[in-house]
């Protein structure tokens, strides 16, 4: 029988929190999760009963892709039922990514999947990673007064903040708060304790089994908009071979150029059947389509309103729902509803 002590199951896929100095070309490079633990002795400190799977080799988060994701899920559907929670080492880069495609991927999750990593690897003097390491380790077995997981979402965890991982975005490369939900509250503050928003944390409207939905459709793109796109590149970008999905990163409040040929060139991939979805260049704030005629003409054109949804969840958003085998009418329908707390309804 499990004992009553938390138990967690880290994941580690690689990223700088795990990563050494090459001695021969003096750049970083990831490296195995026993000289990681190595470097977190307080860890024994924590009453747990902890376990690991890593990836092998560990990576660069560059280098990930959807399968590497499958491989993330599959690890914690396999896991479910043996653990009360799941951290995840991750590189930073790409970390807002694999947060936004797991919460969509674990579908009906209700125990915590903790993201966290760090800006400095975990054997320098000042790193952030044994902290991160460890906080994200509490908030895995933390629980309600009921006993139930206080966190039943995929969140990322960096230095004082818990965020809701489709929420979140890479806000720097120096700072050790590296990362910020723009447009929702954070779910707990890091200080002296970890002190949660109880109101901000998810909460399933239906009690069902964990349902991984495994596939993702890489048949998506961004286009990010700028002053002097010309109509040439435009269409290029619009009719990628096989391309089913579209994440539109328009200026401000989801404006874009008015000129016709833009307009004409947006409305023809439409009604080839590609799906546009209008999200904001801005950090802060969504996509209000109706309050300029310039954001007016994208929606009259077809084009969706993706409201304040990251690019990040936007883009795994897609990937998931035509990875459902959705046809275009029904990926436009859903694609601005909340599925798990990612957009403002
Ligand atoms: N390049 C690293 C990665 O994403 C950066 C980091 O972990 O902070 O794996």
């Amino acid at each position: 029988m499990k004992s009553a002590k938390p138990h967690i199951l880290i994941i580690y896929t690689g990223g700088t929190i795990g990563m050494i100095e090459d001695a021969a070309t003096h750049s970083l490079r990831p490296f195995d999760f026993n000289h990681l633990i190595d470097n977190v002795p307080k860890i024994k400190m924590l009453d747990y009963c902890i376990d690991h799977v890593q990836f092998d080799p560990p990576i660069d988060s560059s280098d990930m892709n959807p399968s590497h994701w499958q491989e993330i899920a599959r690890c914690v559907e396999k896991n479910y039922s043996s653990y009360d929670g799941f951290v995840i080492l991750h590189g930073t880069d790409t970390m807002a990514y694999t947060a936004s495609a797991l919460s969509f991927m674990l579908e009906n999750l209700s125990k915590p999947v903790i993201i966290t990593g760090s800006q400095l690897p975990i054997g320098e003097v000042r790193t952030d990673g044994e902290e991160n390491l460890i906080t994200a380790l509490q908030i895995a077995a933390a629980t309600t007064r009921t006993g139930a997981p206080m966190v039943q979402e995929v969140a990322i965890l960096f230095e004082n903040y818990l965020w809701r991982g489709n929420r979140s975005t890479k806000m720097s490369a120096d700072n050790f708060n590296a990362f910020k939900s723009n447009n929702y509250p954070s779910l707990a503050k890091i200080g002296l304790g970890v002190h949660f928003n109880t109101d901000a944390l998810w909460r399933s409207p239906a009690r069902r089994p964990l349902s991984v939905k495994y596939n993702m459709d890489e048949s998506v793109t961004v286009i990010d908009l700028y002053p002097g796109i010309s109509e040439k590149i435009l269409r290029y970008q619009l009719s990628a071979p096989g391309i089913k999905g579209i994440v539109l990163k328009t200026y401000g409040a989801g404006n874009a150029p008015t000129a016709q040929w833009f307009t004409d060139a947006i409305r023809e991939a439409v009604d080839r059947g590609v799906v546009i979805l209008n999200v904001t260049q801005c950090v802060n704030g969504g996509v209000h389509d109706k309050r300029y005629y310039s954001g007016n003409r994208l929606a009259e054109a077809g084009v969706v309103s993706g409201h304040d949804m990251t690019s990040e969840a936007a883009i795994t958003k897609m990937m998931f729902l035509f990875g459902l085998d959705m046809p275009p009418e029904e990926v436009r329908k859903h694609i601005g509803y909340s599925l798990c707390g990612e957009i403002t309804v």
